[in-house]
């Protein structure tokens, strides 16, 4: 077993229909390594779902290469499927079962035993919190329980890597953040897991390293952290003083500070942009406190995901 749970080199797909020819992946290549919570983020349309088909084996690659635990999609998928888990992006369990038989009949299939099977399914119910719902019928779930039986029937074979489709798309918030803190734990147990979201928020708070995707193409991957560093994104400090004060009697002092980039003054408001934000508030709070004006609030913005795209693409994150 290596360390790399998926590696794709030039991974394209391109769909040819009578509207025209559409680059749905154009060229991914990426690494993601065993033991990661790895995000794929980007707009509608960037091209997520059509990835996650390939790695998964649902959706045959144009050209490129893809190894998903150790094994060739195209070359071995029968290997491939054995070592996935996958959470589609819509529900397509039985809705007439009840969440135990879509778990048990998901055992079989991967081959266990019955016993095996129901032991394994009761296992991850309880896991998830869903043992009181075992005997109910799919169709009458809410869209979080289903979206957990959907997580329990991708772990009933303990796979190596789970992929899972943009999982909280159209959940609640609340459900949305249970279902973080269940992948948060599966990932502290060492589970390799693969998702998809649209939602940054999502990226940022869960994964280890995020690849940006936009019109198929892989823009950045990285930490949070290294995307943010890496592209130079400035902290917007904005310090407000007591009603009535003028911040522009110090704006020029202010402009001349080590770290300072640029900075604007209105009433009494001063607005400080800086890639060193720690030691630049440090030496406003003394200027301010030398010319006698009194700080009243300050608010600092530090670069987000949203920043970073913005800086990547030069547009507007459209969600
Ligand atoms: P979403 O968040 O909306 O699901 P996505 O990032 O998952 O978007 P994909 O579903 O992979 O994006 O689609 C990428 C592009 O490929 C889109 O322009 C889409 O219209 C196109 N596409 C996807 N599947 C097909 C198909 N079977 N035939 C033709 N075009 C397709």
């Amino acid at each position: 077993m290596t360390d790399v749970a998926v590696d794709t080199s030039e991974l394209r797909k391109t769909y040819v229909t009578s509207s025209g020819v559409t680059e749905a992946v154009a060229g991914l290549t990426l690494r993601v390594g065993r033991g990661e919570l790895f995000g794929l983020l980007g707009p509608n349309g960037a091209g997520k779902t059509t990835t996650m088909g390939m790695l998964t084996t649902r959706i045959a690659p144009t050209s490129g290469t893809a190894a998903v635990a150790g094994a060739d999609v195209v070359g071995d998928p029968i290997a491939v499927r054995r070592s996935i888990g996958v959470v589609p992006q819509y529900n397509n369990l039985d809705r007439q079962l009840t969440a135990l038989e879509n778990l048990e009949f998901s055992g079989r299939y991967a081959g266990l035993t019955a016993k095996a099977a129901r032991r394994r399914a009761l296992e991850l119910l309880e896991l998830f919190s869903m043992e009181s719902r075992a005997g109910a019928k799919i169709n009458e779930m809410s869209g979080g329980q289903a979206q957990r039986v959907m997580l329990a029937r991708a772990l009933m074979r303990r796979p190596d890597i789970l992929f899972l489709d943009e999982p909280t798309s159209g959940l609640d918030p609340q459900t949305r953040v249970n279902l973080w803190d269940i992948l948060r734990r599966m990932r502290a147990d060492g589970q390799t897991i693969v998702l998809s979201t649209h939602y940054m928020e999502e990226a940022e708070s869960l994964c280890d390293r995020i690849a940006i995707v936009d019109h198929g193409t892989l823009l950045a991957c990285d930490t949070l952290d290294a995307l943010k560093a890496s592209t130079d994104l400035e902290t917007v400090l904005t310090l407000t003083y007591e009603t009535d004060a003028d911040a522009e009697k110090i704006i020029a002092q202010v402009k001349e500070l080590a770290g300072v980039t640029n900075a604007e003054a209105s009433g009494e408001n001063l607005r400080v942009f800086t890639l060193t934000p720690d030691g630049v508030l440090a030496a406003l709070v003394r200027v301010g406190q030398d010319a006698g004006l009194a700080l009243a609030d300050v608010r600092i913005v530090r670069p987000s995901l949203e920043t970073v795209f913005l800086n990547l693409t030069g547009r507007e994150y459209r969600e």
